[in-house]
């Protein structure tokens, strides 16, 4: 491993401060459950002096959402979320994936199997859901119990056409500014992509949206599966650099900081200087649509108030790891009657497949969420990134909330503008 992460487990001092702040701790009262535990028990087993074979390690590990809140409030820059990360690599190296989660690592790393199992599912999907119409995005309600949800969970419906399948007639597009969906918009919640090409269309902006493209390999490096997140990384990385591209539009949040940030760690970690340099100099042409927007065009002048009453969440992934909060708010004040909601940072308890394995926990950490926004009384939840659109359209149906619509940053924006 790289020296030069070693710095990111020595500089914690044990001060105790991220306990004051990390939504797992809040729910679960226990030292192993925060960033000073982790980084710990990360020391004792390197040292050698406890072994992966203990459950309550592994445990201790995973039960994480990497939301970062912890390294935002820690006063010596201590980088738990590569520690948990690095953590979570020695610990599938010694005890292996869970099966769902290589199941899972096979699909992302293949386009076409990845378009197979979603159209397959879609046409599927009666035997195990049925339509959930009572929330404010159309979702899908599980029947029966699997082994990685429970009966009565919902999830977003699925498109019957990905967002590349949409637009693919713009992948040999010679446009400058290129958009990279993301899993969850590509297959599931396509209309947020449909309103940014509205935008984009109406501002007379052209763009590609580039057909090799993977996913950004984000769930299976938070898993620990830094190999198969290199696989990723490195076809995506190859791609971008053969593309005469200024900007890469990465509409979800968690897949912009896995690429901006995330691939110069992982090849740190490796060791591969070649896609440590590359993932370094792609890293720069990484932007969030919002903040796109915002620095490159004046659609602002041509956005009117919609009289919607609106609050907002900012996603982990947009705030902290991209530092991204004024400007999806400058955009929400011009289009709606905005009230900012209490602790509308803290995260929304999804983290990815944390939301699968701790689901108990993940819920209440949205409950939280839920009661801030009711207090906020406000009729849509704004936000900007769509795993926090599931979790919490998924907690407001389950706290009797599904008056209150939840909507994307650009789905305001595209409804507000008037060219
Ligand atoms: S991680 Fe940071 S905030 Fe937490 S105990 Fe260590 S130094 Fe303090
Ligand atoms: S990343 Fe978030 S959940 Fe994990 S220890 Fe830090 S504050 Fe807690």
């Amino acid at each position: 491993m790289d020296k030069r992460l070693n710095k990111t487990w020595e500089s914690c001092v044990k001060c105790g401060i991220c306990r004051s702040v990390c939504p797992v701790f809040k729910e679960e009262k226990s030292e192993p459950y925060v960033a000073r535990g982790h980084i710990t028990l990360l020391s004792e087993l390197i040292k050698g002096n406890i072994g992966f074979k203990e459950h309550e390690a592994k445990d201790y590990l995973y039960k994480c959402l990497l939301c970062t809140t912890c390294v935002e409030a820690c006063p010596n820059n201590s980088e738990t979320d590569t520690i948990v990360e690095i953590a979570r690599h020695e610990v599938i190296k010694h005890h292996g994936l869970p099966l769902y989660k290589k199941i899972m690592a096979r699909v992302l790393k293949n386009r076409q199997m990845m378009d197979f199992a979603f159209k397959n599912a879609a046409m599927f999907s009666s035997f195990m859901f049925k339509k959930n119409s009572d929330t404010s995005r159309a979702s899908l309600e599980t029947k029966i119990k699997t082994p990685v949800m429970e009966k009565g969970r919902l999830i977003p419906k699925l498109s019957k056409k990905s967002f590349m399948q949409k637009y693919a007639e713009y992948s040999d597009s010679k446009a400058t500014l290129a958009l990279f969906p993301g899993c969850l918009i590509n297959y599931t919640y396509t209309e947020i992509g449909d309103a940014f090409v509205s935008i984009l269309k109406k501002l007379n902006i052209t763009f590609n949206v580039p057909k090799k493209q993977l996913c950004c390999g984000a769930p299976v490096y938070f898993a620990g599966n830094f190999e198969d997140a290199a696989y990723l990384a490195k076809k995506n990385l190859d791609l971008f650099e053969n593309l005469d591209i200024e900007f890469i539009a990465v509409m979800e949040p968690t897949c912009a900081s896995m690429i901006k940030n995330d691939y110069v760690k992982l090849f740190m970690y490796l060791e591969d200087k070649e896609y440590e340099k590359k993932a370094r100099d792609i890293a720069e042409k990484i932007i969030d649509p919002v903040k796109y927007l915002y620095d490159y065009t004046n659609i602002a002048e041509s956005i009117n108030n919609t009289n919607l009453k609106t609050t907002y969440h900012d996603p982990c992934h947009l705030k902290r790891a991209q530092n991204i909060k004024e400007e999806p708010r400058f955009f929400i004040k011009k289009a709606s009657n905005f009230s900012e909601m209490k602790e509308a940072d803290r995260c929304c308890g999804n983290g990815g497949t944390f939301s699968i394995d701790y689901r108990e926990t993940s819920m209440k950490i949205a409950s939280r969420k839920v009661r801030n926004i009711e207090n906020s009384k406000a009729d849509y939840l704004v936000t900007g990134c769509s795993a926090c659109i599931m979790q919490l359209s998924e907690a407001l149906h389950k706290h009797g909330d599904d008056h209150i619509k939840t909507i994307h940053t650009l789905e305001l924006i595209e409804k507000a503008l008037t060219v």
